[in-house]
């Protein structure tokens, strides 16, 4: 062989190498991406029970759904606990198969191993999602009311944490004693946003009203590791507080991450296109610690219009 052709075999080996690690280096990058958002975050609505027949999950559930659904980016499976009062035992909801769980329950204590199961699930870094008068639930089960922060009712008092509130720009804790939960009026009522700069947050506008909804107030809890996101407010005239009333929060909770959404109390607060939005993001940021649901429709709520949406069930 002569050096020429020496040469010429080894600038196509040169090329082949270069090709091959070219395409080793980008393509399989290029792939991992689009699966990283082809693929869909896998969601279980867990539901039942409900002590005050206002929140009716039966009608709830599917509007939840619909909501996760419509975007394109979730999956959506619903265990449903045995019903109240009835033996609950056998019942083991499968926390490790998901990426984040949607409680929409409010009833008797869940058996000790299903306790367990979940404050491991949350430990090792799963996601939880607390919507509306599932933050009623557990009053004494200390290990949920670090996950969602705070509640209400329940027989929750001044044992149970301070009251939890925000002014002045930060978060207000108050031992004065007395039951933990209030609302006042169904109502229109406006949101602020107290962290502009919070994933679930980004791009929305400072300030809108919210729909047709209660507003928790003096919710109690241990209140650890929280994070305000947004704050609505009730006057006086609506039974309100007067005060800013945290409704829109993250908790840390080990390696789990917690959205909790104090709005939602049936399906018409439901369609406001303010709890769509934040619901959306918050579940897509309890699953994974990301939003990549970041467009703001043209229907969202402004500082002075509200604004709903008709959620098409299955
Ligand atoms: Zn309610």
């Amino acid at each position: 062989m002569t050096p020429k052709w020496i040469g010429l075999i080894a600038a196509v080996g040169v090329f082949g190498f270069w090709f091959l690690y070219t395409a080793l280096a980008d393509n399989p990058n290029a792939a991992a991406k689009q699966s990283d958002t082809d693929e869909k975050i896998s969601v279980m609505i867990l539901d039942g029970q409900m002590v005050f027949e206002g929140h009716r999950w039966a009608q709830t559930t599917p509007v939840m759904k619909a909501i996760l659904q419509s975007c394109g980016r979730f999956k959506v499976d619903v265990v449903t606990s045995p019903q109240r009062g009835r033996p609950n035992a056998e019942f083991r909801p499968p926390f490790e198969k998901y990426d984040v769980i949607v409680i929409n329950y409010e009833g008797d204590p869940w058996p000790v191993a299903v306790q367990e199961a979940f404050v491991e699930y949350m430990k090792n870094g799963g996601g939880l999602v607390v919507v509306h008068a599932a933050d009623n639930a557990f009053a004494q089960w200390p290990q949920w009311n670090r996950m969602i922060g705070f509640g209400g009712w329940g027989g929750r008092d001044e044992k149970s944490g301070p009251m939890i509130w925000w002014q002045d720009g930060r978060v207000v804790k108050d031992d004065s004693p007395g039951p933990g939960g209030y609302h006042g009026q169904r109502a229109d009522w406006p949101i602020t946003i107290r962290d502009p700069n919070h994933p679930i947050m980004q791009g929305l506008p400072p300030v809108w009203m919210h729909c047709c909804d209660e507003l928790y107030s003096r919710m109690r809890g241990p209140g650890e590791n929280l994070h305000v996101l947004a704050t609505g407010r009730q006057s006086p005239q609506q039974q309100g507080t007067g005060r800013d009333e945290i409704c829109l929060l993250t908790v840390e909770y080990g390696r789990g991450r917690v959205f909790h959404t104090t709005l939602g109390h049936d399906t018409q607060a439901m369609s406001c296109v303010g709890f769509v939005v934040t619901f959306q993001r918050g579940t897509e940021w309890a699953a994974s610690g990301k939003v990549t649901l970041t467009d703001v429709p043209d229907d969202f709520p402004t500082e002075t219009k509200t604004s709903m949406r008709t959620i098409k069930t299955e």
